[in-house]
């Protein structure tokens, strides 16, 4: 009998292993449940050319929706999974339909952290995740608004520049001291509050949200320091935590994320877990890890097709991300916590630099900000733990190619 998988949660790295399965000749029946009204899409651009209205939705999408129905694969959109019971192998969704499967992989994402302050709920405040959330903002988005940006992570950052190409009034707060705190060095988190502040964006650092109330047309918000900035729009970017309800209540193991394995299994058999959802072992690095970015999804998209089809391959990927502001283009490779070094190669006050965080010797993980041959040769560099001498890291003519072909595994 055809083995039935199905999968709950139809964002990227569902998309991916929809993908994989059917370049792999799989032969069950794989069935898709998403709750949004949208197939399979990408997110990146929902902050970056999406919101700035350069994109157009249906360029979002991984597959044409037709991908689906024409590879056998029964997509259901805006019918969430409400249910699992991993023993009687069976789900719920929808109205209360229930499907029984034989493999189920969550591909559940994350959900975006709320801010805890009264007024945080009025209407013209919003959050940023999805199509839907997007194009609620846009309607407010003309020039000459006033917009607040709640958080100085990428998303937030990300929302400034385009805020500010648009000619909207743009302010932003930020609770820690410095912008990107929880990502980023303090060199790197300097130079992005110069280039925000040089475009005109109103920064407060150290500055939390008390509440937020109507106000004259608009809203007010109250800082912890009892000043208020009156606006018209506010956007919150202040983080998001892996979404593992479902999981959880099926009795799966969550320690920050689904617990899974190199191979993308769960702590329950035929269970598999993808995406922004796990916390995953990264035997590179040698500790798991719980990420937000695409080239993961993708990577574990691939990895838990593998694992289906019979043909398993360990995940074992350097994390690395991306961001665009302005005329930025910032690529992060590794992981840089517990650095003891810095080597700065380029020119910061020309925008094109890359900045190598090394520990003990080692390169542990690049920011290319416009310099995307250092990014690309640093990745293998990193996988492979290489020392590459610090002058030359620090020199634009020494070829980086070269040093690092001097060390075994490069
Ligand atoms: P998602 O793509 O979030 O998909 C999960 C899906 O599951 C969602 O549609 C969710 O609604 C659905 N779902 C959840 N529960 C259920 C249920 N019970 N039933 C049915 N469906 C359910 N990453 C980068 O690498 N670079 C970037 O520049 C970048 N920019 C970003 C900008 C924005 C605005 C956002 C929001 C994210 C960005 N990311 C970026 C992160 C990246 O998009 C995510 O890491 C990626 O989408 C994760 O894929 P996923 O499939 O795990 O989760």
């Amino acid at each position: 009998m055809t083995e039935t998988l199905a999968i709950v949660g139809a964002g990227h790295a569902a998309g991916q292993l929809v993908a994989s399965l059917v370049m792999g000749g799989y032969e069950g029946q794989i069935v898709l449940f998403g709750n949004e009204s949208v197939a399979p899409y990408q997110r990146p651009p929902l902050s970056k050319k999406y919101l700035q209205g350069e994109l157009p939705a249906e360029r979002l999408l991984l597959k044409p929706e037709s991908f689906y129905p024409d590879n056998g694969v029964e997509l259901h959109l805006n019918e969430p999974v409400t249910a699992i019971d991993i023993e009687s192998r069976s789900l719920q969704y929808g109205d209360g339909q229930t499907l029984r499967w034989d493999k189920l992989v969550f591909a559940t994402g994350s959900r975006v952290t709320q801010l805890p302050v009264p007024g945080a709920e009025s209407s013209g405040v919003h959050y940023l995740r999805s199509i839907a959330d997007v194009d609620a903002i846009r309607a407010a988005f003309a020039p000459g608004k006033r917009l607040l940006i709640i958080g100085g992570g990428y998303i937030g950052l990300e929302v400034a520049a385009v805020g500010v190409a648009a000619e909207l009034d743009v302010a932003l707060v930020e609770i820690a001291p410095r912008l990107l705190s929880r990502v980023a060095s303090p060199q790197l988190s300097e130079f992005y509050l110069d280039v925000h502040r040089n475009a005109g964006v109103d920064i407060q650092l150290s500055t939390g949200v008390e509440r937020i109330e109507p106000h004259d047309n608009g809203l007010r918000v109250t800082l912890n320091d009892d000043r208020s900035i009156d606006t018209d729009l506010i956007v919150i970017g202040i983080g998001v935590s892996a979404e593992t309800t479902l999981a959880a209540s099926a009795g799966l193991k969550v320690d920050n994320g689904i617990l899974v394995d190199e191979h993308c299994q769960t702590s329950a058999a035929d269970v598999f877990a993808i995406g922004d959802c796990t916390n995953h072992p990264n035997p590179l690095l040698e500790k798991r890890l719980r990420l937000e970015s695409v080239p993961n999804a993708l990577a574990q998209g691939r990895c838990a097709a593998a694992t289906i089809l019979g043909a398993p391959k360990a995940y074992a990927e350097i994390p690395w991300f991306w961001s665009d502001q302005y005329d930025l283009k910032l690529q992060m490779v590794g992981l840089t916590d517990g650095y003891d070094d810095t080597v700065i190669r380029g020119d910061m006050a020309a925008r094109k630099f890359a900045c190598f965080y090394l520990r003990d010797g080692v390169l542990i993980g690049v920011d290319a900000v416009n310099s995307p041959k250092e990014f690309m040769l640093s990745k293998p560099a990193i996988a492979a733990g290489a020392r590459i001498p610090t002058d030359v890291l620090a020199d634009p003519d020494a070829s980086l190619k070269d040093a690092a072909t001097l060390w075994p595994g490069v």
